[in-house]
């Protein structure tokens, strides 16, 4: 045990490695022992990420997402790839994170928070460890951060985590240039395409909702209304699934909270643990065990946290879960990314908002439309349908309505990219189409037309 430690709400004494002695899930075997305390120790002495400062901001916009008074926006690909670290699909993913944005902020009047899944979304938990590849049984792909996708690549190599933060850091270098640069300059003009979307009273009613946009930007300009350079740049997050805790902890640092800020852990040094790997981490729908290895490390560090919510969780292990992870009860420190599935949020929702109001916590409200809505085509392609997605999205919005509460955010896999992986939207994809160009190592994500789309639907949803 760490001796400087923190005391949280009467639990055990937490240290970034007190999550060793629980039971864990998704566990990682290496080969070789002294090669993985090699890659630690060489992590454990790289620089941060990412800072205390810009972790502290995301966490007071995450309070006001928590109070109805902003909206988060969080997409990425499923499994981001090495290979993904590359100018043209970085700068795809921005543009789009930052149009889908545009187009929230005018439905819903609300700032936007920007999250993307990358810098680091290098980790995949498995259903089943292996899989049948030409007739022979071989461990699962379980993300680059721990092997390859390459059928002779799958032994994890722990030389893959310093891989992994080196890819991080590379992707964020550039996504802080090309925003620093004016990638998401509002003063460009921004290209909509709205050439695919075959229905013509679709097509007018997003036409409509780009005209407003453009013409509130102009106006905007001409007042000079950005005179503080408002219009110029933008924040844009990053974050992943905490899943490996070998990596995590070893970019889990002791440093000083930004200045200004209050803290909610117990420290008499003014500093606090700090994941400082991203500034936004999740637990997975299968590693959120309450007394497991996921949920003592997560209950200690500062950074906000999101919690998979599937079908499986109880009321009251809900409750339960938010006491530890957050015994202060801080508001807008967790964000519950509800992923039922069209045909369970009805019945699942609307008691989980009841019983974490009943618990005194006040959370981000965000829906995972993808993860209940998985299935497979005839043919064995996993696929979502377009249709699945808005529907557990707009039952969202309705449910947190009828229980006056509010959807604080959207959770999306998506692609900057031409993909064919999710069928319908307004280019009509179907089954027989996804084998045009399906690239996704592991979930199917929407592509660029579809997640603009969903942004213009859920937009005109709050107009309504
Ligand atoms: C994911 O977000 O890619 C994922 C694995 O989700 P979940 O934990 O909700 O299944
Ligand atoms: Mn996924």
């Amino acid at each position: 045990m760490v001796s400087n430690g923190t005391e949280c709400g009467g639990q055990d004494e937490w240290s970034p490695s007190s999550w060793r002695s629980k039971p864990i899930k998704q566990v990682v075997t290496y080969d070789s022992q002294s090669a993985l305390s090699a890659a630690l120790a060489k992590l454990s002495s790289l620089p941060p990420i990412v800072t205390p400062t810009e972790i502290v901001k995301l966490k007071s916009s995450l309070k006001d997402a928590a109070m109805g008074k902003a909206f988060l926006l969080q997409g990425g690909d499923c499994a981001e790839l090495f290979s993904y670290c590359s100018d043209d699909p970085i700068d795809s993913k921005i543009k789009l994170l930052l149009q889908m944005s545009l187009v929230l902020i005018w439905g819903s009047n609300k700032p936007v928070i920007r999250i993307g899944r990358m810098a680091g979304q290098f980790a995949k938990p498995r259903s089943s460890p292996t899989e049948m590849v030409d007739g022979k049984e071989i461990p699962n792909f379980r993300g680059d951060i721990l092997n390859g996708f390459d059928p002779a690549a799958r032994n994890p190599d722990p030389e893959r985590l310093v891989s992994a933060y080196f890819h991080s850091a590379t992707t964020l270098n550039y996504v802080r240039g090309q925003l620093a640069s004016g990638i998401a300059d509002l003063h460009n003009p921004l290209d909509w395409g709205l050439g695919h979307v075959r229905d013509k009273g679709l097509q007018e009613r997003y036409k409509k909702i780009v005209h407003s946009i453009s013409d509130s930007l102009r106006f905007m300009r001409t007042v000079g209304a950005d005179t503080a350079g408002q219009l110029q740049t933008v924040d844009l997050f990053t974050s992943h699934e905490g899943l490996v805790l070998e990596y995590e902890q070893s970019l889990t640092r002791r440093l000083k909270h930004p200045a200004g800020s209050i803290s909610y852990s117990s420290s008499t040094d003014g500093k606090g643990w700090y994941n400082t790997s991203a500034h936004f981490l999740w637990i997975g729908d299968r590693t959120r065990q309450i007394d497991g290895g996921h949920v003592e490390y997560f209950r200690g560090i500062e950074n906000p946290i999101g919690i998979k919510v599937g079908p499986s969780m109880k009321s009251d292990e809900l409750v339960k879960l938010l006491d530890i992870v957050n015994p202060t009860k801080e508001i807008g420190k967790v964000t519950l990314i509800t992923r039922y599935g069209e045909g369970k949020v009805e019945s699942m929702l609307g008691q989980h908002i009841e019983a974490v109001k009943a618990g005194g916590h006040v959370v981000v409200w965000q829906c995972d439309p993808m993860h209940g809505n998985t299935r497979s085509t005839p043919t064995g392609i996993k696929t979502r349908s377009f249709s699945s997605i808005f529907s557990e999205l707009s039952s969202a919005l309705k449910i947190h309505k009828e229980h006056r509460s509010f959807l604080g955010g959207m959770h999306l896999e998506l692609t900057g990219d031409a993909v064919t992986e999710c069928t319908g939207g307004s280019e009509g994809l179907e089954d027989e189409d996804l084998s045009l160009n399906y690239t996704t190592y592991c979930d199917p994500r929407l592509n660029e037309k579809q997640a603009l789309e969903l942004a213009f639907l859920v937009a005109g949803h709050y107009r309504e």
